[in-house]
This record gives structure tokens, C-alpha cells and sequence, in this order.
């Protein structure tokens, strides 16, 4: 049974100092967001999807335990490079809302501090948890893993409704968003599935760009590691025909692209 998702796992306390559960920290991110970012990998997933680069970060339990104060120490370290760049720091995972109590406390911190901040996800959440949340969020990375019902589901083991909703959340409260959609071969890229994403997200004014990411397989020796069967192995990355087509048809609704 797919692991469901919790929206209150670690709740604050006076007498504890709130933790969360980590999967590992780079200093140097380049693709998480503008500028050179401090990247978090929040431990915990509620989606298994198929091309998942990072299947170790899925599992809450596994990972380590940080608290908030010792994770902030770290992030000052490198404030003065992410001033200088433009950069910040960025949550991903691993689904960063699963842990909602300690990446709101993360980003509201950073944002006191005047670091810009990141949230890169699903958007496989409440609503509830996407405002708490959201509220201390300069950049929203929303990955919209497939527009067609049954294909987001055969991708991820979760219903899109609420991705979807989420996006249209960020949009009602203007919050500026850059939507990833990883364009795989035979599985995202049919001609209803693009064109239905495209139509769905041109009306949303908070929305920079859309990146396409082309899939590849830069995760499969983890999922061997792990002892678990890599569907997608046979799958091939898009050609740039391919990937250009795609662009086309979201340029098409007048949103800006990069891949
Ligand atoms: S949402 Fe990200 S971390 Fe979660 S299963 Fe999908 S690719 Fe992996």
C-alpha cells in the first residue's frame, strides 16, 4: 500500500526544539532556482514516480533528524554568496510539505533573514498545508507530473487533483511559480496530455515560465541499489524533435519556456 501523506508529522513545542527529517544538504545549487542556492533534500514522499532521481528520499523514516537552529546555522554560513548571486535557499525532497511545520519554520527564518526562499514540489497537498506553508514562499518550482488523469496516476500512484488545485491556489494569491514538467517518451508525451497542461495553465498570470525537463536516467542505479524494479528502464530520452514540439505547443498559449 502506498504510504499516504501526513500534513502534521512534526508539530512545534515549547520544550522541543522543532526538527524535521533531512536526506542531505548541498551548498552550491545551480538548477534549484535563481542564483546559487543552499538546496535542503526534506526526507518524505507521498508519490512514487516512476523516473524518481532520488527513490532514497522517499521513505520518511529514513534520512536524519536536524533540528531548525542547527540547519539555520548551516544556512548563514552561505549568506553572503546567495546575497551576491541572487540565489537562496530551496527545500525540495523528497515532498518538502509532508514535513509542514519544520520547512514553514525554515523558510519563515530564512525570510527573516532576508534570504529568498524556494519551495520545490508536487504540490500533492491540502490546502491548508500549501497556505501555512506558502505564506513564507518567494518561488514556488511546482512539478506537474502528468494533465491526463490516468497517466498521472500510472506515474505516480496519486491522483492529480491535487497538483492541480495547488496550481490554482498559487495563481489565486499571485505567487510566483515556475512549473516543471518532465516530458518522458510514451508516458507524458502524447499530444492530449501536453496540449491539456498548456490549455490548463495559460489563464495563470503568476506563472514566470514552464521548464521542460527532458527524462533520463540518472536515478536507475539507486533504484537497482535499492532492490527495486526500474519500470522506465527501456524508456529512452526524448530527441530534440521531441522536446521541441513540446515547446511549441506551450509557447503556443503564450507561456514562456526553457528546457
Ligand atoms: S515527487 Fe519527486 S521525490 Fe517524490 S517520488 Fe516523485 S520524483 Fe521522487
Amino acid at each position: 500500500m502506498r504510504a499516504r501523506m501526513a500534513t502534521n508529522v512534526l508539530a512545534p513545542s515549547e520544550s522541543t526544539p522543532l526538527t524535521g527529517r533531512i536526506h542531505s544538504l548541498e551548498s552550491g545549487g545551480m538548477v534549484d532556482g535563481p542564483g546559487i542556492r543552499f538546496v535542503v533534500f526534506t526526507q518524505g514522499c507521498p508519490l512514487r514516480c516512476l523516473y524518481c532521481h532520488n527513490p532514497d528520499t522517499q521513505a520518511l523514516r529514513d534520512g536524519r533528524e536536524i533540528s531548525v537552529d542547527a540547519l539555520m546555522s548551516e544556512i548563514t554560513k552561505y549568506r553572503s554568496y546567495m546575497k551576491f548571486t541572487g540565489g537562496g535557499v530551496t527545500l525540495t525532497g523528497g515532498e518538502p510539505l509532508i514535513q509542514r511545520d519544520f520547512t514553514r519554520e525554515v523558510f519563515r527564518r530564512c525570510q527573516e533573514l532576508g534570504i529568498h526562499t524556494t519551495l520545490d514540489t508536487s504540490g500533492f497537498a491540502h490546502q491548508s498545508v500549501a497556505a501555512d506553508v506558502v505564506q513564507h514562499v518567494d518561488l514556488v518550482m511546482l512539478c506537474i507530473k502528468a494533465f491526463d488523469p490516468d497517466t498521472h496516476t500510472r506515474l505516480t500512484g496519486v491522483p492529480r487533483e491535487p497538483s492541480l488545485r495547488f496550481a490554482e491556489y498559487l495563481n489565486s494569491i499571485n505567487k510566483k511559480t515556475w512549473i516543471r514538467f518532465v516530458l518522458v517518451p510514451g508516458v507524458t508525451d502524447s499530444a492530449a496530455n501536453v496540449e491539456g497542461l498548456a490549455q490548463f495553465l495559460a489563464p495563470m498570470t503568476n506563472i514566470e515560465k514552464v521548464e521542460i525537463l527532458p527524462f533520463h536516467k540518472m536515478g536507475e542505479y539507486k533504484w537497482e541499489r535499492m532492490g527495486f524494479n526500474y519500470e522506465l528502464k527501456d524508456t529512452p530520452s526524448p530527441s530534440v524533435a521531441q522536446v521541441q514540439e513540446v515547446v511549441e505547443t506551450f509557447r503556443k498559449y503564450n507561456l514562456t519556456v526553457d528546457v
